[in-house]
């Protein structure tokens, strides 16, 4: 079994993957200049975010769903592992072979096939980065509103199989909630369709919904049709400080019983705080125990009416250094400092075991005040930000990658906070994934029977076992 932290490397694996006829077929797949064999060129698919190594047998990039097809069909007879891989910036180990076998990369199909305007979809290739997509389709005045944070390296495909979510979930949902249809090759080489271009489609099981978030077990994507919807007019962002953790997740709850529905809700916790003064000085409050930043979107007199509302809520919660945008160059400011976080955190330790557990937001302040305990408990430093609008927090337990006892520390901080997560009515991932990474702790967040239904339905899709072993069952 592969589990996280850290510093995993294995040797290239051997696999019927490297049989020579076998690398010969994928080129007459592909063509030859689409396979790659030599260990330097291969040794960068062997890496996601999570940095360890272990790098693939061959790299192939189909550019059709026939070659995908084919591809897979050829996996299947000869039984060797293939791992489907979209940007890389996955933080779970999902893109990784840790079985050895091809990665298959996507970049090749980054095609957009159609806009539809009036229908409100866009038809796309998997291999299309967030970013591209959401420029093309705001040409048309069209918002496709997932955006992990990674969204000018992750790729559609990553998106949908990881189910990322962003800062914008709060009032438009994760990946899949912008998810109609989607084409897939299943491992036996076989392409299916699920769903199609409407909203609205209750024929037969939804084999959408069951595809996004399946981390390349159940099939590789070749084409989505995406949910669209108007671009809002306007945004503006409030933010202000408190003087605890307990104070600002308190207020999320506070919005809705006055008809308002932020579009991002992040919070900011007093290490995180002290960490991007000392890096970037942005002149924060000394007194500020959290951060919240505050969103909202729509027509302009609406945002602005909005704004002013959330600003007069801020303040009688306890809020203080309020601040509100007026302009799109007031707003980046404002965010400046979410976007200073994770480049500060790294002073204090030289390893960042960075989770992202989610419990329903009103149990948010009492999460982060029990983390605090776990950190304190173990002698370990302990940082949290993250979407608390929809009870997604990334914690971070800092250590010294030099010091095993130091990682042991950390790791028995992380076990704990999954048990407090589930406990708390919530799970041990809210955007990030299983991949190998948190697979041992699988069975916290999901009970027994329940994982007998899904290592089932794995054995439909996938009945020799070939797409990404390794990953989340083990
Ligand atoms: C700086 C940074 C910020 C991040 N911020 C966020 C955030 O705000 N929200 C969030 O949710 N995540 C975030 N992430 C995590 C990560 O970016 C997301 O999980 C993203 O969706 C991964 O996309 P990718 O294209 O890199 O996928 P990869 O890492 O390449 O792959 C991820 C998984 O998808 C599978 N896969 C890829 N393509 C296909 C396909 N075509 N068909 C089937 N399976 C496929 C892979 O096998 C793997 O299991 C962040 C990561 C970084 C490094």
């Amino acid at each position: 079994m592969y589990s996280s932290i850290h510093f995993q490397s294995k040797p290239r694996a051997t696999t019927n993957a490297s049989k020579p006829e076998v690398i010969e077929k994928l080129k007459e797949i592909v063509g030859a200049e689409n396979v790659l064999v030599e260990p330097e060129k291969v040794e960068p698919y062997g890496a996601d975010a999570v940095k360890e190594k272990f790098p693939p047998e061959a790299v192939v990039f189909p550019a059709t769903t026939k070659e995908m097809s084919e591809i897979l069909k050829l996996a299947n007879a000869e039984i060797f592992p293939v791992t489907a891989r979209g940007g890389g910036v996955g933080y779970t180990g999902g893109a990784v072979p840790v079985d050895g076998g091809i990665v298959i990369g996507t970049d090749r199909m980054n095609k957009i096939i159609e806009i539809s305007a009036d229908d409100l979809y866009v038809v796309c290739q998997p291999g299309l980065t967030t970013w591209d997509l959401q420029q093309a389709v705001e040409k048309h005045g069209l918002l496709f509103p997932p955006d992990p944070a990674s969204y000018k390296d992750s790729f559609i495909g990553g998106n949908i199989a990881e189910n990322a979510g962003g800062m914008r979930t709060p009032k438009y949902g994760v990946t899949k909630h912008s998810v109609l249809g989607l084409e897939v090759v299943t491992a036996t080489g076989e392409i299916i369709r699920t769903g199609g271009k409407t909203v609205k489609n209750v024929v037969g099981f939804d084999l959408t919904g069951l595809m996004c978030g399946s981390e390349g077990l159940l099939g590789i994507i070749t084409e989505a049709t995406l949910k669209l919807l108007p671009m809002p007019e306007a945004t503006a962002t409030v933010r202000a400080s408190f003087k605890s953790m307990e104070l600002a997740c308190k207020v999320l709850t506070k919005f809705t019983p006055e008809g308002l529905l932020p579009m991002a809700m992040e919070v900011i916790d007093q290490n995180c705080i002290g960490a991007i003064e000392q890096n970037f000085a942005f002149g924060l409050p000394k007194e500020a125990g959290a951060i919240l930043i505050v969103a909202v979107d729509g027509f302009k007199d609406e945002v602005e009416k909005n704004a002013e509302m959330i600003e007069r809520i801020l303040e009688a919660n306890d809020g203080f250094d309020i601040l509100r945008s007026r302009s799109k160059e007031e707003e980046d400011k404002l965010w400046d400092v979410r976007r200073a976080i994770s480049p500060s955190l790294m002073k204090y330790g030289t390893l960042k075991l960075n989770e992202d557990v989610v419990v329903p937001r009103s149990q948010v302040p009492e999460l982060i005040r029990k983390i605090e305990e776990i950190g304190r408990a173990h002698n370990t430093f302990v940082a949290n930000f993250g979407h608390a609008g929809d009870g997604n927090i990334h914690v971070n337990f800092m250590c010294d990658k030099d010091d095993s006892e130091s990682i042991r520390r950390a790791r028995e901080c992380v076990k704990e906070t999954f048990q407090l997560s589930v406990d708390l009515g919530g799970s041990i991932s809210g955007e990030h994934g299983i991949g190998y990474v948190k697979a041992q702790y699988l069975d916290m967040a999901i009970d027994l029977p329940t994982l007998e239904v899904m290592k089932g339905i794995k054995k439909v899709f996938d009945p020799n076992g070939i797409l990404n072993p390794g990953k989340m069952f083990v």
